[in-house]
C-alpha cells in the first residue's frame, strides 16, 4: 500500500478533484491524504482573525465569498441530483458551524475548529465524488486517529492502533481517503500540524502504516536543481537523499514541506514528489540512498540578517560561543548559517522580532555588525569533504560576487553562501551554468 498526498492546487477545482479522482482509481488500493482546496484555508484565517477583532460582518462576508465557491464547484462536480444534495448538506453543515462561531467567545480553541473545516470539505466532496462514479471508497476521519503528545509531536503508537483497527473495518474498501494537517491534541481538542502540515500528515501516516511508498503530488514535476522562478531551464533531480530533501526543504524549494522527510526518512519509507498535471513524469525520488559524487541542486532563502560579533575577548577562551548563542536563545531566534574566526563570529537570522534586544545584549560581548537584506545560497549534494574540487567548482562560480559568508562541512551534504539580495539571481545562475551545464 502507498500513501499519496495531494495539495490544495490539485484539488482546487472540480475539474482538478476529476483528475485526482482518476488518477488514485488508477492507482489501487491505497491511502489517499488531502489538503484543503487551494485559498481555502487562507480564507478560514482570515474569519479567524474577524472574529478575533469582534469584525463579525468581516466574517460574514469571507464566509458568504468561500460558501459559493463551494456551492460552485458541487454544481461543476456531480452529475446526479441525489449526489449534488448529499454534496451541500455536508458543505452547508460545515459552513452552518463556521457560523455559529460568530455568536460567542472567540479562542484559539475556536480558531482551530474553524481551520479543521478545510481538510473536512474537501475529503467530503471527493469522497462523495468517488462514491458517485461507483468506487468503493472509505474516509477515514483523520480527527479520529491522528495525535499529537504532549510535545506536540505525533503520538505514533496510538495512530498505528487507531488507523490499523479503522482500516481494518473495511476489508471491501476500493482505496481510503483521509484529511491532511488536522489532527487532535494530547487534550483531545481539535488541532493542527500547522501550515503546510499535510505532508507531514502524508508521512507519519506512511512511517505508521510501514507504506511501500508516500507520494507528494503538487503542481511541479518534483524538485528542481535551482530555482525556476530565477534560472532558465531548470531539470527536476531525479534522486535525492533524505538528508539533502532536508537541505533543500528548509532553504526555500517550496515544493516539501521541512519537517515531513523526518517520519519517512526514520522509517526508511521513500518519498516521491509528482505532479498532477502531468502524471507520467518522473518526478524525483527522496530516499536513503543516492547518486554520490555530484552536485544535485541550488536553492535560496531570502530576507536573512547577518550579525556579526568581534571580540578580543574570544581569542583562546572558552564559554565565548556559548554565551552568543545563550542570547539567541532567550530571545527564541533560531541561528540558520555560522562562521567563526579566532576573534569573531557571524551568525545569520531570519526572524528579526527581537533584533533589538539581541543586539543590546551581544553589545557587552564585543563589537555587533549588521547586514540586512541578505539571502542564503545553499548548494546542496554529495559534499563529503574527502570528495575533491566540489566547493573549488561552486565557489569559482561565484568569483564575481561578493560573498558575505560561507559554511561548509557543517554536514556532508551542504554549502552555504550568503550573499546581497540584489547578487541573489546572478548567484543562482552563475552557479546553474558552472555546476549543472559542464
Ligand atoms: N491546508 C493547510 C494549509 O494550507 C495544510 C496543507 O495544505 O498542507 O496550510
Ligand atoms: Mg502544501
Amino acid at each position: 500500500m502507498k500513501v499519496l498526498k495531494f495539495g490544495g492546487t490539485s484539488v482546487g477545482s472540480a475539474q482538478r478533484m476529476k483528475d485526482v479522482a482518476k488518477l488514485i482509481n488508477e492507482r489501487g488500493r491505497n491511502l489517499i491524504v488531502l489538503s484543503a482546496m487551494s485559498g481555502t484555508t487562507n480564507s478560514l484565517v482570515e474569519i479567524g482573525d474577524y472574529l478575533y477583532k469582534k469584525n463579525i460582518d468581516g466574517a460574514k462576508e469571507t464566509i458568504n465569498l468561500l460558501e459559493a465557491k463551494y456551492m460552485k464547484t458541487i454544481a461543476e462536480l456531480y452529475s446526479t441530483k441525489e449526489y449534488k444534495e448529499k454534496a451541500t448538506d455536508a458543505i452547508k453543515s460545515c459552513f452552518n458551524y463556521i457560523r455559529s462561531f460568530s455568536k460567542d467567545i472567540f479562542t484559539m480553541f475556536e480558531e482551530r475548529e474553524i481551520l479543521a473545516q478545510g481538510e473536512l470539505m474537501s475529503t467530503a466532496l471527493l469522497n462523495l465524488y468517488l462514491q458517485e462514479t461507483g468506487v468503493n471508497s472509505v474516509l477515514l476521519p483523520a480527527l479520529d486517529f491522528m495525535r499529537t503528545d504532549k510535545n506536540a509531536e505525533a503520538d505514533t503508537q496510538y495512530i498505528r492502533e487507531k488507523l490499523t483497527a479503522l482500516m481494518e473495518q473495511y476489508p471491501d474498501a476500493d482505496l481510503f481517503l483521509t484529511q491532511g494537517y488536522i489532527c487532535r491534541n494530547a487534550y483531545g481538542e481539535i488541532d493542527n500540524l500547522q501550515r503546510g502540515g499535510s505532508d507531514l500528515t502524508a508521512s507519519i501516516i506512511g512511517a505508521v502504516l510501514e507504506a511501500e511508498e508516500i507520494e507528494i503530488w503538487t503542481d511541479i514535476d518534483g524538485m528542481h536543481n535551482n530555482d525556476p522562478r530565477f534560472v532558465e531551464g531548470t531539470k527536476p533531480v531525479k534522486e535525492l537523499h533524505f538528508e539533502e530533501a532536508a537541505e533543500l526543504a528548509y532553504f526555500g524549494a517550496k515544493i516539501l514541506h521541512p519537517t515531513c522527510v523526518l517520519p519517512a526518512k526514520l522509517n526508511n519509507i521513500p518519498v516521491r514528489l509528482l505532479n498532477t498535471m502531468q502524471p507520467d513524469a518522473p518526478g524525483t525520488l527522496i530516499h536513503n540512498t543516492s547518486e554520490s559524487h555530484c552536485i544535485k541542486a541550488v536553492a535560496a532563502k531570502d530576507n536573512i540578517t547577518a550579525i556579526k560579533i568581534k571580540s578580543g575577548r574570544m581569542l583562546l577562551a572558552y564559554g565565548f560561543l556559548r554565551k552568543v548563542f545563550e542570547i539567541f536563545e532567550t530571545y527564541k531566534t533560531s541561528i540558520d548559517m555560522i562562521a567563526t574566526s579566532e576573534v569573531g563570529v557571524s551568525v545569520t537570522i531570519d526572524d528579526e522580532r527581537n533584533i533589538s534586544s539581541i543586539l543590546d545584549d551581544l553589545k557587552k560581548f564585543g563589537t555587533v555588525t549588521v547586514d540586512r537584506d541578505m539571502v542564503i545560497i545553499c548548494v546542496v549534494g554529495d559534499l563529503e569533504w574527502q570528495n575533491r574540487g566540489f566547493e573549488a567548482k561552486a565557489l569559482d562560480a561565484l568569483r564575481d560576487i561578493p560573498v558575505r559568508m560561507i559554511s561548509y562541512g557543517g554536514s556532508n551534504y551542504n554549502i552555504s553562501f550568503l550573499v546581497r539580495k540584489e547578487d541573489k539571481v546572478a548567484a543562482l545562475n552563475a552557479l546553474s551554468e558552472h555546476l549543472f551545464k559542464a
